[in-house]
């Protein structure tokens, strides 16, 4: 083996590991993507739709980066709807519908086709490290070879000695149809890292031609926006589009659910790994809530060339007799075919405590764990952290300070410090209510919190860098308009009085636009007559303005909360600090620390069990960050 064979090796072709290779790439490294079967890199392992409450931030926050989950999405999407229109803001988000097909072609075809990046098929089974144990020097894959990296990132999903469940049927395998990635889950356990069980589930596939879907609800989507700023809008627009449906379960589904639970390899004792809470198997819904007359099933096309339906929320792993029987009780599904079963999976993860929050092991210098590895479940998730370990591979070997996303300025800061500092006991998923400074982290301000960041890391080129800035100087030249021009003044015309505006601008008359703005029953179109230059603007930057506006205070009052709890995250803590050794902490607050090793305050004070006496005591142990 020679030690410099390649800069960095990403374990594995899922979205994590997609990300991952190509930020190394894009950052100059020579990099290669070692996966067990190139033909599925970017495979939508179950749901075939991108984003989602939360999710779409993600996927903005990555694009914002310099990624390349939502360029993948744009090129393939086949609906898109922005989910909780209905409500605030903050918890409102993109979601899209991708045909599975095309998305993995358009995301193999990003790894193939970038410089500097080579695919391997095989499978790695162990890490090489240094003589003194403590740096990675490459892998070993299941064909004997042995390849040297300076730097690793395991991006393994579903597959690290994963093993499918289908009632009785067992079998070892990752993903239905392909085989897990045995040996390398051994070799960590033999390691001492902390290796875990996880399982999680997926719904059948049905043939829509055996689909009545005049007993389902259609629902259409709208008009699309691109999730990546790099997209012509108009590339979107020009998608073609298909609808989805809803049917419900019924008493007849759960009758035979609770009547052949015991047969559920879950309920059986057989699967061991925790599942994730928030999107139980309908087999768990059914038992979990008896009072629930009905769940709704979302029926989404894999794809435009494909013949396959997906269940959503209808994930299982009963048996396919049992399977086949309930599934045919849903209205339109009576004739239903099964084209391909459902069923669970159990993997090996690796608890991301073991994680400094750049995603370097801290047990190994220069291994880098991103993806489902790290408990974690979601395509934007590992797209996430894919890219953060790619980042902060190069930053190590450029020997550069790592990117470390606070949890007021991303989602992706939120699902990091999460994972390295709680760690994940069942599989992590994002929601709104994890951030908690929600209004600043709006899917529509990603490009304007990131791409910065992005641009200083290298990994936004000068053409999309301009068009940010024009963009900022367009928005600057909208809010200062509306702060210049005034309700009643001159421009006032029948327009406004056209509009049903009257009585609303009514108590505004004479102050500025944006103060009349910020009047939650003042609406945009309200205030645009007496601004008539602002015709024609994208509307998607007069409506950031907007809510910029009408949240101001909300706005203000969430920067000042987080700037106080960023200055705990000023104050460095030393990875190696001797807790045991600090008097006047607690047993409890000694034990966790030592666990969790957290490199600023602020994270000491968010580790479960830390009590606030104890952050005080370590506050001296701290030097503030230059
Ligand atoms: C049955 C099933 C149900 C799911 N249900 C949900 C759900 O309900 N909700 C949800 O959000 N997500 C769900 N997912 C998870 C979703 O697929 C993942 O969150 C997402 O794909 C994770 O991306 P990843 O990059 O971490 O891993 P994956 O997409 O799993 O990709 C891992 C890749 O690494 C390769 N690989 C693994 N180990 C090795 C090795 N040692 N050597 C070489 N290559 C290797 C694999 O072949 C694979 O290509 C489900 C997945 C499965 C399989």
């Amino acid at each position: 083996m020679n030690r410099s064979d390649y800069d960095g090796i990403v374990v594995g072709g899922g979205h994590a590991g997609i990300e991952a290779a190509l930020a190394l790439a894009r950052l100059g490294f020579r990099v290669l993507l070692v996966t067990q079967n190139p033909d599925r890199i970017g495979a939508l392992s179950c749901n075939p739709a991108v984003g989602g409450l939360s999710k779409g931030n993600l996927v903005r926050e990555v694009d914002a980066l310099g990624g390349q989950m939502g360029k993948l999405i744009d090129s393939t999407m086949i609906q898109y709807r922005i989910l909780n229109r209905s409500r605030g803001p903050a918890v409102q988000a993109p979601r899209a519908q991708a045909d599975k097909h095309e998305y993995q072609a358009a995301a193999r075809s990003a790894v193939e086709n970038r410089a500097g990046l080579e695919i391997l098929m095989d499978t790695v089974v162990d890490l090489v490290d240094s003589a003194d144990g403590r740096r990675v020097e490459g892998v070993v894959t299941e064909r004997g070879r042995t390849v040297g990296a300076r730097a690793v990132i395991l991006a393994t999903g579903t597959f690290m000695e994963g093993k499918i469940f289908i009632g009785e049927y067992e079998a070892s395998s990752g993903r239905l149809g392909e085989g897990a990635a045995v040996g390398l889950g051994s070799s960590l356990r033999r390691r001492g890292f902390p290796v875990g069980r996880m399982k999680t589930g997926t719904p059948a596939r049905i043939a829509a031609d055996s689909v009545d879907f005049s007993r389902m609800e259609r629902q259409d989507g709208e008009d699309p926006r691109p999730f990546s700023f790099d997209t012509d809008p108009d590339r979107v627009l020009s998608r073609p589009r298909s609808p989805c449906w809803i049917t419900f379960t019924t008493d007849e589904t759960h009758r035979i659910i609770r009547e052949n639970i015991h047969r559920s390899p879950l309920y059986g004792g057989k699967i061991i790994g925790k599942g994730p809470r928030y999107c139980p198997s309908i087999e768990d819904k059914v038992v979990r809530f008896p009072e629930r007359e009905r769940h709704q099933i979302f029926v989404e096309p894999e794809g435009l060339g494909t013949n396959e339906l997906y269940l959503n929320g209808f994930s299982s792993s009963l048996p396919e007799d049992v399977q086949e029987a309930f599934l045919r009780t849903l209205p339109g599904m009576e004739h239903a075919r099964a084209v391909r079963p459902a069923y669970a999976v159990e993997y090996d993860y690796l608890d991301p405590l073991d994680l400094f929050p750049s995603l370097e092991s801290k047990r190994l210098g220069g291994l880098f764990v991103a993806g489902q590895t790290n408990g974690s479940s979601g395509y934007e998730e590992a797209a996430a952290q894919g890219l953060v370990a790619g980042i902060n591979a190069a930053m190590k070997l450029l020997g550069r300070d790592p990117l470390v996303l606070s949890r007021s300025e991303a989602y992706i800061g939120v699902l990091v410090d999460d994972l390295t500092t709680l760690g994940a006991t069942e599989p992590y998923r994002m929601f709104t209510s994890r951030a908690e400074h929600r209004l600043m982290l709006r899917h529509d301000t990603a490009d304007q919190r990131l791409t910065p960041k992005g641009r200083a890391l290298g990994l936004v080129d000068d053409g999309r860098w301009e068009r940010f800035l024009r963009k900022a100087e367009a928005i600057e030249e909208i809010v200062q308009l509306l702060r210049e021009r005034k309700v009643g003044a001159a421009g006032e015309t029948a327009d406004a009085a056209d509009a049903g505006a009257g009585a609303v601008l009514a108590p505004h008359r004479g102050e500025s636009l944006d103060k009349a703005l910020a009047d939650p029953l003042v609406r945009l179109e309200d205030v645009l007559p007496f601004a008539p230059e602002l015709a024609g603007r994208p509307a998607e930057w007069m409506e950031r303005v907007a809510l910029d506006i009408k949240y101001s205070g909300y706005i203000a009052k969430e920067e000042r909360i987080a700037a106080k709890a960023g200055r705990m995250d000023l104050i460095v803590l030393d990875e190696n600090l001797d807790y045991r050794s600090i008097m006047g902490l607690s047993s409890e607050s000694v034990e966790k620390l030592a666990a969790v090793r957290p490199r600023t305050l602020g994270q000491a004070a968010r580790v479960s069990g830390v009590r606030q006496g104890d952050i005080a005591v370590l506050m001296v142990k701290g030097r503030r960050r230059s």
